[in-house]
């Protein structure tokens, strides 16, 4: 059968809240992908997301699922703490591997996985969903057009409604706020408007006692600079309660790009003195297109033989900033990205 009508056998690890929504994309929203394996420690969750999907395959043992003959590729949506295991694991198995955000707790971590997607041959892609959401693909579109001229300032925003459970919160397990959500607006920094020179971070525990009692933080503001010159603000929260909230904004000498929304149904509710319209309850309403593109684009490129188009080397990028972010935290000081310590 030709690879353009062939469907990607595909195994799941990890089927906790994205997890089996992925695993749902691939069973049914994506034409080139079924699902012939799926992966969780907890067995009640693999019986429910196998009987849903008629999925064959049911593994606790993520090395059974990526051992699978069946599997052909192998997509790790497991805790950012396993993710290293999983991906070198799979990778060594020879499986195209498509792994979650962050690939890895630390830097030196995701190296590894690439190394091992170096001397094993094996494609291996970073799950970045933003790069594939419209709005920010046509803001890197319109950038490199020079439709706003040159880039000056990079402000960026990514808001949690409410802490996220406490499990996997732990930045033990997620890396902390920094890296758990930061590293999606570190990554468009880069996709935007290139590498980062510099970072300097304030944060604090504003919100949640119990978060700082993990050793995390949920607020913070992180100022970066350009290699470019650019200059560039985030601010993540997990206390934004009005909603979902992924925004960007770019700042050129010709023009300004923004990028993102906060309503979630098409409507707007107008009295006197008022206008009123809902928000977006989370990542999944916000970014469901974005996540759904994202997967068939790593299955058509295992399918066409084509690179992976989010490589290792993004991941490593974005949480070399995450972890300099960290420790300008820590240390009160503007960390150089370029500094050898890193
Ligand atoms: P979750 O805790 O809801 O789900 C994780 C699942 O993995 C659980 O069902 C757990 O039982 C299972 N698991 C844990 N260890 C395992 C192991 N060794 N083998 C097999 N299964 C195991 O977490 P989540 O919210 O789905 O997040 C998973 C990953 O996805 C994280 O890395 C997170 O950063 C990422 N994520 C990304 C976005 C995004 O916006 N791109 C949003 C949410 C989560």
């Amino acid at each position: 059968m030709s690879a353009a009508k062939r469907r990607l056998q595909v195994g799941v690890i990890g089927l906790g809240r994205l997890g089996r929504l992925y695993a749902q994309d691939l069973a049914a929203r994506i034409p080139e992908t079924r699902v012939v394996a799926v992966c969780d420690i907890d067995p009640l969750l693999v019986a429910e997301v196998a009987d849903e999907l008629g999925v064959r395959g049911r593994h606790s043992e993520s090395a059974d699922l990526v051992r699978n003959p069946e599997v052909e590729a192998v997509v790790i949506v497991t805790p950012t703490r396993a993710h290293r295991e999983h991906s070198v694991l799979s990778l060594r198995e020879g499986k195209p591997t498509f792994c979650e955000k962050p690939p890895a707790l630390r830097a030196s971590e995701a190296m590894e996985i690439g190394d091992t997607a170096r001397t094993t041959g094996v494609l291996f892609q970073m799950g970045f969903m933003r790069r594939f959401d419209r709005g920010y693909q046509e803001a890197r579109r319109l950038m490199t057009e020079g439709r706003i001229g040159r880039a000056v300032l990079y402000k960026s925003t990514s808001r949690d409604p409410y802490r996220p459970a406490l499990a996997f919160a732990d930045p033990r397990s997620s890396g902390g706020l920094l890296m758990d959500m930061g590293i999606h607006d570190f990554d468009i920094a880069r996709f935007l408007m290139g590498e980062v020179r510099s970072v300097s971070t304030i944060g604090g525990v504003l919100a949640y006692p119990e978060l700082g009692a993990l050793g995390d933080i949920d607020n913070a503001v992180v100022s970066l600079t350009f290699e470019s010159g650019a200059l560039g603000v985030v601010d993540l929260s997990r206390s934004g309660i009005y909603g979902y909230d992924a925004s960007t904004e770019v700042l050129g000498d010709a023009g300004t790009l923004r990028v993102g929304f906060l309503r979630e149904t098409p409507l707007q509710v107008m009295t006197r003195n008022q206008v009123v319209h809902d928000t977006v309850p989370g990542f999944v309403n916000r970014f469901a297109e974005a996540f759904t593109r994202q997967l068939r684009d790593f299955a058509l490129n295992v399918l066409h033989g084509r690179p992976a188009s989010v490589t290792i080397e993004d991941g490593i990028e974005a949480i070399r900033i995450s972890e300099a972010a960290q420790r300008a935290l820590v240390s009160g000081q503007r960390i150089d990205l370029s500094s050898a310590a890193l």
